[in-house]
Formats: structure tokens, sequence, C-alpha cells
């Protein structure tokens, strides 16, 4: 039972999320709402961020689960502070892991939509790209050699301080970036500006990039291209990162290397036998029977060898197909009465019961396990409010 709900709200999960399913709704909206794609939604990145960093931690989310967010922001655990929400964007995307981002542009991530059919076969996908590149008419200066002056405005400084009075003998310098030279410190005569990218030293550019999905990829699984990003004079280019993103298949769940997938059966094919066909991901048709004589009881577990997802570092290898059997009963009535003693006689026997005078006949009725258990979360939610072991929550 968790105290609140908001950070997983926020990331639109359930309580009892796994951290692989946190770190999935992380990478979805992170995604969606970065300033880069979605730039008037700056306060949602950043509580999706703050929602993350403390839910991806093991501990963090255990304080949170008992004592809820005042517990966290009090900082029992990290001094209540919150990491930038483009350090924990870049942590989780990060492209080629190498240092010194000073010098370099920043990476550029974008989501690829797959098929579980991509994953298992492999696949190649072009996308294109807007990159901004150096202008070759100009290798980057913008006009001229020998056109760039220092800016006269900022003095080559890149900044403007203005002095602002606010009070009786009371003064305040604020800086801002120079608007004449947009903080470069320097300056093109108009004249001599380039006329490929007007003076921008960089001009806008298609790029396709062709995307390899490997065959046993995985859902988030990013694919790098170095220095791919943006060009900018003075800076490496970033990376372009390329994350997939599986689609739910209407058959398969993946499970790592292995594939489940979900076979209805009749009862009699359960006592009987059956035979059944299964389509792979690749389209081949495989026959599956049972034993003769065996039994497939509900919810019963089987597997193929060998059918399951290809293994990245070796694709002729496969892991497991399980094959969970689900036994479907027929419906009430489905046999005349009379002809229940025939089938009777052919079931395993059932144990007898005595049924005395001294014992209660009840009412049996239907029951909604889904229902009850709604009622009950409800009301534990309202009763609950102490602490039960572990961390002990503050109070102020
Ligand atoms: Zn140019
Ligand atoms: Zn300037």
């Amino acid at each position: 039972m968790v105290k609140e709900t908001g950070y997983y709200d926020t990331l639109g999960v359930k309580p009892s999320a796994t951290p692989d399913e946190i770190k999935k709704a992380y990478r979805k909206l992170a995604l969606k709402y970065h300033p880069d794609k979605n730039p008037n939604e700056g306060e949602k990145f950043k509580l999706i961020s703050q929602a993350y960093e403390v839910l991806s931690d093991p501990k963090k989310r255990d304080l949170y689960d008992k004592c809820g967010e005042q517990a966290i922001k009090e900082g029992g655990m990290s001094g209540g502070n919150f990491s930038s929400p483009m350090d924990i964007f870049d942590m989780f995307f990060g492209g080629g892991g190498r240092m010194n981002r000073e010098k370099r542009g920043k990476n550029v991530v974008h989501q690829l939509s797959v098929s579980l059919e991509d994953l298992y076969n492999g696949a190649t996908r072009k996308l294109a790209l807007q990159k901004n590149v150096i202008c070759d008419k100009c290798e980057g200066r913008g006009g001229k050699k020998g056109a760039v002056e220092k800016c006269s405005t900022c003095k080559g400084r890149g900044i403007q301080v203005h002095v602002q009075q606010f009070g009786p003998g009371m003064v305040q310098q604020i800086q801002t970036m120079c608007s004449d030279c947009r903080g470069e410190g320097e300056r093109i005569n108009q004249k001599d500006r380039c006329k490929q990218c007007s003076g921008n030293k960089v001009v806008r550019e298609k790029k396709i990039l062709e995307v390899h999905i490997k065959k046993g990829m995985r859902d988030g699984q990013k694919i790098v291209f170095h220095d791919e990003g943006d060009q900018e004079p003075g800076l490496e280019p970033g990376d372009v990162v390329i994350v997939l993103d599986q689609r739910d298949h209407d058959v398969y769940q993946r499970q790592e290397e292995n594939l489940i997938m979900k076979i209805e059966i009749q009862l009699v094919e359960a006592l009987c036998g059956f035979k059944k066909t299964i389509e792979t991901l690749d389209g081949r048709i495989l026959a599956i029977t049972s034993h003769p004589g065996e039994v497939i009881k509900h919810d019963h577990l089987k597997c193929i060898q060998n059918e399951g997802m290809p293994l990245l570092r070796d694709p002729f290898e496969k892991g497991l197909l399980i094959i969970q059997f689900l036994v479907a009963f027929p419906d009430n009535h489905w046999l005349p009465l009379d002809k229940l003693p025939l089938l009777e006689s052919l079931l395993p026997p059932r144990e007898e019961v005595m049924i005395t005078d001294d014992i209660d006949m009840v009412e049996l009725t239907e029951f909604d396990l889904r229902e009850q258990s709604r009622h009950y979360r409800r009301e534990a939610y309202q009763e609950d409010e102490r602490p039960r072991g572990g961390v002990q929550c503050q109070t102020s």
C-alpha cells in the first residue's frame, strides 16, 4: 500500500510497476516532452524527470511509497535536491558516452517505432533528419576572410551589462547576451556576409540515415550515429541517438530472449488431445500436438526450444517459445441433465461427503474479485495512517 501515487501518475504507471515499466514510461514521456520537441512543456518535462529520479532509485522509491512526496522534499536521502532534467535525460539517453561535453554539440534523440517482427527478422529503416552543417562556401566563417570583426556593442565579450537602479542608492547589475552579435562577440558587416548561409556559418541540410535493426535487438535499445548531430563552428558535433520503441504484438509477448503466447484449447482437447498450428514471426507454420493420454491443465506451460527471439550476439541461436494453455470450459447446461451420469462414469470418481443434521446448508453466490479488491483498497487507504516497519516518516 503506497501513501501517495503522484509520481506514478506523472509517469502513467501503477504503483506496482516494475523497474522496467518505469524506465519505459520515462523513455516515452521524456522524448515526447523534451524541450527540443515541445518547447512549451518545460514544466511537464521537469515533473517527469523528478518522478523518474525518485522511482528509479529503490531507496527513494521506498521512502516515497511509505512517506510520500513531502518526505522526499525534506530530503532524508538526497538533501531534497533533484538533478537537472537535462542531466537525467543525458544520462538515460547518453549516446557515445564520451566526455568533454562543453566542446561537443548536444546529442539528438529520436524514437523509432518498430514491430516485434522487425526485431525478430531484422530490418532497415530510412530516417530523414534536418541538421545544421558547416557552410562549405565560407568554411564556417560566415563571410569573407578577414571580414569578421569584434562586435563593437559588447567589445567582443558577448554580453552586455545593464545597471538598474531599484531604490535610493541601490543599483543592480544585470548581464544579458549581446543582441547585436547573439553572444558570439564578433560580427560581420552586412555586405561581407556569406550569401549561402547569410552569415550564420551553418546551413540546414536534409540527411537520410539508414538505421539497421539487427535480429534480436530489443525495445529501448539505442542505435548511435556518432557525430551526426548538428554541426557548429568550433564544436565537435554531437551524436544522433535512435531509440527503438517496440509496439505491442497481438499474439506474442517478449521476455528477454523468450517469446510467450497464449493458446486457448477446448475441454475436449485438454482431456483427449489436441493438434494446433502456430504462425511464427517470420511466417513459418509450426504444428504442435499433445502426447496420447496427456491431460493439459488450465494455465499449463510448455515450450518449444529454439523458437523464441534470436540472440543479438548470435542470431542463429534463439530462446524459447513458451506456450500458456488456457482451457475453455463449456457453458452451463451444455449437456442435458440425463446425460451427466454417462459423463461421470468416464471421469475420475468424486469424493462423497456426508451431510448430517448439525451442518448448516448455505447459499453460494457469484463473486467478482476485481470489484471486491477495489472496495478493499479504498478502505485500507483511508485507515492506514501509521507507518509500518522500515522507514519512519518524519512529521514536522
Ligand atoms: Zn557561408
Ligand atoms: Zn556583441
